[in-house]
């Protein structure tokens, strides 16, 4: 099988309204324009550096995804192109961010990453400090005018116990619905990569990270 073979295998059963990125972190550009030469411009890096190279070196139409843990410093460097980040998970990060993108005349578009695996990552917002957070920034919108949080991202266990994964994955949909209701702005909940993306599917994720299935192993 071949890239785009897979990227095609996971497409003709995916329902309409949901996003794949193609996972291309320490994949080289000439795989991923396999991919894009397939038709498909949506990717993610988890390194800044590395997803800013891409960037220059490859097709200015690609959509780019910062999915990693995102170190302040280097919001600038991603702040003019990059099209969602994340793993938004502190106030800190949320002030560099919509600075950047008062900087690049932007409204960077984010989703905020909850820790529903616990012992297994150490980033991540709990329920209280999420909760925290949105009402700072509702209180506050005047000034966060550069930032949009459009939703929820979460990483389940790496585990076989499909229960356990179906149980964190339906958490973070619970809250995600709970906090749909109130704010018009959130349409985007990404959970599920290559192991996990149908348990992820059928609780309600629109946006899947998806890898190894794609490009196969990484080196
Ligand atoms: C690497 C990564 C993925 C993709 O993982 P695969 O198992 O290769 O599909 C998805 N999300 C995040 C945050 C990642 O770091």
């Amino acid at each position: 099988m071949n890239i785009s073979d897979n990227l095609t295998n996971i497409l003709v059963g995916l329902p309409k309204n949901i996003t794949l990125i193609a996972v291309s972190k320490t994949q080289s550009e000439n795989d991923i324009l396999n991919v894009y030469n397939a038709g498909h411009k949506i990717f993610g890096e988890n390194k800044i550096q590395e997803m800013t190279k891409k960037w220059e070196n490859l097709p200015k139409d690609i959509q780019w995804h910062m999915i990693g843990h995102v170190q302040t410093n280097k919001v600038k460097y991603m702040a003019k192109y990059v099209y969602l980040i994340h793993g938004v998970d502190n106030m800190k990060l949320i002030n560099v961010i919509n600075k950047q993108g008062g900087i690049h005349g932007r409204i960077i578009k984010c989703l905020l990453q909850v820790n529903i695996s616990n012992e297994s990552n150490k980033y991540g917002l709990n329920k209280s400090k999420l909760f925290e957070i949105l009402e700072h920034l509702k209180n506050n919108d005047s000034i966060y005018k550069n930032i949009k949080i459009i939703g929820l991202m979460g990483m389940a266990s790496f585990t076989n116990d499909d229960k356990l994964i179906k149980a964190q994955f339906k958490f973070l949909q619970d809250l995600f619905l709970k906090i749909k209701k109130i704010n018009s702005n959130f349409t985007t909940l990404s959970m599920g990569m290559s192991n996990d993306y149908l348990i992820a599917i059928n609780n309600g994720s629109n946006m899947i990270r998806i890898g190894t299935k794609i490009f196969g192993k990484r080196n």
